[in-house]
C-alpha cells in the first residue's frame, strides 16, 4: 500500500454555489470565526492571471483550471483553508474535508445579482444555473456524499446558522485530528 500523508489537523473547506448564493459572505464569516485562511478563487484568478483572457459576453474570465490547481496546491497542503468558488469539479477531491453547496431561491439570486449590476444575460444564466441545481449535481458527482453539505442561504438567519454549522464541523474535525 502506498504511504499516506498524515491527516490534516485543520480541515480544508470549499464553499460553492451559484453566484449570489452568499459564498463570499459566508466564507468570510467562517474564516473569521474558525481561524481559517480564506482563498477567494475569483480574486486569485484575476490577480495572478490564471485565465485565458476575458469573456466579453458574460463579463468573466475564461478559467485556466490547470493553472488554478497548480497555484493553489501549496496553499492547500497544510489544511486550514476556506475556499470560495462557484464551481467545484476541477479541484482535486483530496483537497476538501467539507464541500458546502449554498442554495437560494431564484428570486433572491435575481435580486442580489441585479443589485451587483450584472448584465441581464448573466443574471439569467445564473438564475437558470440555480434552478437546474448545476453546482449541487457537480458537487455530488465530484465528492463523496458524506463530504457534501447542502445549505439554504435565503435569509440572514440562514447565513448565521450556516456559519455555525460549518464552524462546528471545523471544531469537531480539529478535535478528532489533533
Ligand atoms: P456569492 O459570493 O455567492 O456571489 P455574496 O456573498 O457576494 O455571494 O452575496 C451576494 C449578496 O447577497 C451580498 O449582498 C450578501 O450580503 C447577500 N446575501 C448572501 N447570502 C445572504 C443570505 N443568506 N441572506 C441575506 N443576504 C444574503
Ligand atoms: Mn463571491
Amino acid at each position: 500500500e502506498a504511504p499516506t500523508s498524515p491527516p490534516r489537523s485543520s480541515p480544508n473547506i470549499l464553499v460553492t454555489g451559484t453566484p449570489g448564493t452568499g459564498k463570499t459572505t459566508t466564507a468570510e464569516m467562517v474564516a473569521l470565526a474558525a481561524g481559517l485562511e480564506k482563498v477567494t478563487v475569483g480574486d486569485l484568478v484575476k490577480e495572478r492571471g490564471l485565465h485565458d483572457g476575458y469573456n466579453e459576453e458574460y463579463d468573466t474570465y475564461w478559467l485556466d483550471e490547470d493553472k488554478v490547481v497548480d497555484e493553489m496546491e501549496p496553499m492547500m497542503a497544510g489544511g486550514g483553508v476556506c475556499v470560495d468558488f462557484h464551481t467545484c469539479e476541477f479541484f482535486p477531491e483530496r483537497w476538501f474535508d467539507l464541500v458546502v453547496v449554498l442554495r437560494a431561491e431564484t428570486s433572491r439570486i435575481f435580486d442580489r445579482l441585479e443589485a451587483r449590476g450584472y448584465k441581464s444575460n448573466k443574471v439569467q444564466e445564473n438564475v437558470e444555473c440555480e434552478i437546474m441545481q448545476v453546482v449541487l449535481d457537480e458537487a455530488r458527482e465530484s465528492y463523496k456524499p458524506e463530504v457534501v453539505m447542502e445549505l439554504h442561504s435565503n435569509t440572514v438567519d440562514d447565513m448565521e446558522s450556516n456559519v455555525e454549522k460549518i464552524v462546528a464541523f471545523v471544531e469537531e474535525f480539529r478535535a478528532r485530528n489533533q
